[in-house]
């Protein structure tokens, strides 16, 4: 019997390099755990039928192995020897990432019957690596959303109340590692997808530092801002898959070679922007719990410093411009004519009308209109050059504070999973709950979100997160903090 609640990456690859178990063992695991929560849970849209035939091919590369030491798992992805630390290691993968020859869909009616062409560039590394893809997770359309529920294919639950949201938009993704449907997972973070559906289901979420990922295979929602990362059960994990999928790449022109800094692993400065995280409508356990953490990191040796990012608070603000506006454009490609999904008019203005009408859900078209009103040209330097200008402002806010600090603290997020249906009416409450997230896009900042204790609701054990951002490249300093605090 393979112990899944307890078992990690590192753990898993330890136990296959011995053969305590092989890779098609543990992928059977994984399966069984699959169909005895996924019709409940509804973490995953699909899981592969060929999974046992991946973990086969995983259990060569194993087999030709020649010594039984582990491989390293703190560098390269290829360990010692050439193997990777991923050799047969379990993912689930959101619906908005590229696997060749496999359905992708973001969720969405549009794309209802598109196959992937090619591999996402973060994708064909973990193929190299050796990883088993379990199968394609659920999400908000096309990444829009808190809480998964709006996906063309009904909501995904929480693990730990079954009545609440798992967060969103990798809402499926972050509900499989949570729910040990897979050992990790890679979602996407445009404005918190990754950390903040980590924080609601107690795991981990890394958004790497923008341009460390390549955004190729990627489905833009909005390219200035999307990243793709890692959910895991441990900060050690979330590094593992980090390593393995940050690349520079030339298919991604907005990649760059972001240079890890090397990180001191005591006595960190973290800044903690008080006006900020206490005059948000943040709950009062939220609050609590954040403060119980400052108390953990100072017993821990690290300094707490009271800092003010006071241009911080208008980061939601830009970012439901900046947002909607590159996504209205990066949409304009679903006409129902290149891709699946196609309803007929009587011309062709008839069939765009038509087939983005039904083939989008509500939050989607929301936000087109959104987007095309702010880049119109009547309101473009109002709303649109306005946010851009924010942005450069928040940007260099955070410039100033990471002078004196090495990292940046908050609760991941406002409020633990609310109740399904409870925002869906009011996009405004559902946006609100971004607001310790979004800042990381808008800078541009790695960000990670770890669990940091849970807060009691209507007779259930909730989970909250602790956010940390760092400066651009500064991830091992994220998972220093992160392990130290107790994310492992
Ligand atoms: N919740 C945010 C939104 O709805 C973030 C989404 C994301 O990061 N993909 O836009």
């Amino acid at each position: 019997m393979i112990d899944l609640k307890t078992l990690t990456i590192k753990k898993a690859h330890e136990a296959l390099i011995k053969g305590d178990f092989s890779a098609v063992e543990l992928a059977e695991t994984y399966l069984e755990e699959i169909a005895k929560k996924n019709k409940e849970l509804n973490a995953y849209l699909e899981v592969y039928d060929d999974v046992l035939e991946q973990a086969a091919e995983a259990d060569k590369k194993l087999q030709n192995f020649p010594t039984s030491k582990p491989a390293r798992t703190d560098q390269s992805p290829l360990g010692e020897g050439g193997l990777s630390n991923l050799v047969g290691i379990p993912l689930a993968v959101k619906d908005n990432i590229l696997i060749k020859g496999r359905r992708a869909g973001s969720a969405s009616k549009i794309l209802e019957n598109y196959i992937a062409s090619y591999d996402a560039t973060v994708i064909a590394k973990l193929k190299e690596a050796g990883a088993v893809f379990l199968g394609r997770t659920n999400m908000d359309e096309f990444a829009m959303g808190s809480s998964t529920e709006n996906s063309a294919y009904g909501a995904t639950k929480n693990p730990h109340d079954p009545s609440r949201v798992p967060g969103g938009s990798s809402g499926g993704s972050a509900t499989a590692v949570a729910s040990d449907m897979a050992l990790a997972a890679l979602g996407s973070d445009t404005g918190g997808s990754i950390r903040q559906p980590a924080s609601f289901c107690g795991v981990v979420g890394l958004k790497p530092t923008y341009g460390a990922v390549s955004r190729y295979g990627l489905m833009a929602m909005a390219s200035s801002l999307d990243q793709i990362g890692p959910i895991a059960k441990t900060v050690e994990d979330a590094a593992i898959i980090f390593n393995c999928v940050k690349v520079r790449d030339s298919m991604d022109s907005t990649s760059t070679e972001v240079k890890i800094q090397k990180s001191k692993v005591k006595s960190l400065v973290v800044g903690v922007p008080r006006a900020f995280t206490e005059s948000q409508g943040v709950d009062k356990e939220v609050l609590a719990n954040f403060n119980q953490s400052l108390a953990t990191l100072k017993k821990l040796g690290h300094q707490i410093q009271d800092i003010s990012l006071p241009t911080v608070g208008y980061a939601l603000a830009a970012y439901y411009i900046i947002m909607p506006a590159e996504a209205s454009a990066n949409l304009a490609r679903f006409d129902g004519v290149k891709y699946g999904f196609h309803k007929a008019g009587e011309n062709l203005l008839e069939d765009y009308r038509l087939s983005r009408g039904a083939g989008f859900g509500r939050e989607v078209r929301r936000r087109i209109i959104l987007g095309t009103h702010v880049l119109s040209s009547g309101y473009y330097d109002a709303y649109y050059n306005k946010a851009v200008n924010a942005r450069e402002v928040i940007t260099a806010d955070f410039a100033r504070v990471f002078e004196t600090v090495d990292v940046v603290a908050t609760p991941t997020t406002p409020t633990p999973a609310f109740k399904l249906g409870d925002k869906s009416s009011d996009p405004l409450a559902m946006y609100l709950g971004d607001i310790f997230t979004v800042s990381a896009n808008i800078a541009s900042l790695p960000a990670i979100s770890v669990p940091s204790g849970f807060a009691a609701v209507a007779g259930r054990q909730l989970p909250l997160g602790l956010q940390f951002m760092a400066p651009a490249g500064g991830e091992a300093t994220l998972f220093a903090i992160g392990r130290a605090f107790g994310g492992q």
